[in-house]
């Protein structure tokens, strides 16, 4: 191995001095914020925002619930009439009627999957009360929950009045319990679903009506969602001042 002659200089590599960027980066942001105001000023003259498609609107959605329908048969009399058969029979006659007036309307089953989230026009619930005693009456509530809860009062009332007038039943506001005040479905659809759930008699007192008269039960729960949609709609086209 030779000695290293010590005349050699060490050798010298050049210093990587490193590129000087840290001075750009402010200009870049400038000019990023400068090229981004000209494309915001300047875009809806040069590539102007095509119309909104104009496709007319959905028709408003009801839903309605055959009470018991899916889970289990409701209120059962000695000879066998069981409420979920009374449910799912007027429920199919109100939806032919909804149909017939032009609206989406769909039956739900009691625990339907489909109320999680549900958002609707107009969410209904229909039952019968049990042949336990010998009572005559309808009643109607409505969901206190929500920003719906002013419109779920507006479609009980419509509710209401349309079921007396179609079937001539008084109102039975005695035997309203809290099944039906804090209905399970209430809590589970979308807070701004108007809903409201009817027992449409007894299945004592009321059997001809609901068995034998069914269309004028569907009738009376159609006339009043169809009253209160178009009160709604009548809302809508004529704004309440801003106090
Ligand atoms: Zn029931």
């Amino acid at each position: 191995m030779p000695a290293r002659p010590s005349s050699i200089a060490p050798l010298r590599y050049p210093r990587l001095t490193p590129p000087r960027r840290a001075r750009r980066w402010p200009w870049l942001i400038v000019l990023a914020l400068v090229a981004a105001a000209v494309y915001v000023t300047l875009r809806p003259k040069l590539w102007p925002v095509p119309p909104a498609p104009t496709t007319a609107p959905r028709r408003p959605l009801v839903g309605i619930i055959a009470g018991h329908r899916e889970f289990d048969s409701g209120a059962v009399c000695d000879d066998g009439l069981r409420e979920v058969d009374i449910t799912t029979e007027v429920t199919r006659q109100v939806l032919d009627r909804l149909h017939a007036r032009g609206y989406e309307a769909e039956m739900l089953s009691e625990y339907d999957d489909r109320l999680a989230g549900y958002r609707a026009a107009a969410l209904v619930s229909l039952h019968v009360d049990s042949c336990m005693f010998d009572l005559s009456g309808y009643k109607v509530a409505g969901s206190s929950h929500g920003p719906a809860a002013r419109d779920s009062a507006l479609l009980v009332e419509a509710l209401s009045g349309a079921y007396a007038a179609a079937t001539g039943l008084g109102f039975h506001a005695d035997t309203i319990t809290v099944d039906m005040t804090n209905y399970h479905a209430f809590q589970r659809i979308d807070p701004r679903t108007p809903a409201a759930i009817i027992e449409m008699g007894f299945m004592s007192g009321d059997r001809t009506l609901l068995v034998a008269h069914s269309d004028q039960a569907a009738r009376g729960i159609a006339d009043g969602v169809l009253a209160f949609l178009s009160a709604k709609a009548e809302e809508q086209r004529t704004p309440t001042p801003s106090n």
